[in-house]
């Protein structure tokens, strides 16, 4: 299976959208722990890495880094 490819900025979507209603997240931190945070309403949220890239359903915009 192929790996999921994502970087620093990138919008992704996940497998189950925020409460808000959006499901577009911008990826703001990268390391063991990703952080992203929702483009709807800005909440962010601290998560492991395996389980990012299990809860992660396609890569929307992939932005440049720097
Ligand atoms: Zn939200």
């Amino acid at each position: 299976m192929e790996r999921k490819q994502f970087q620093l900025n990138d919008i992704v979507e996940m497998k189950k959208q925020h409460p808000c209603g959006t499901n577009a997240w911008k990826i703001i931190r990268m390391g063991a722990d990703i952080r992203i945070k929702c483009e709807g309403c800005q909440h962010s949220v601290l998560i492991p890495r395996k389980e990012f890239e299990k809860k992660m359903k396609r890569l929307i915009i992939q932005r440049d880094t720097e």
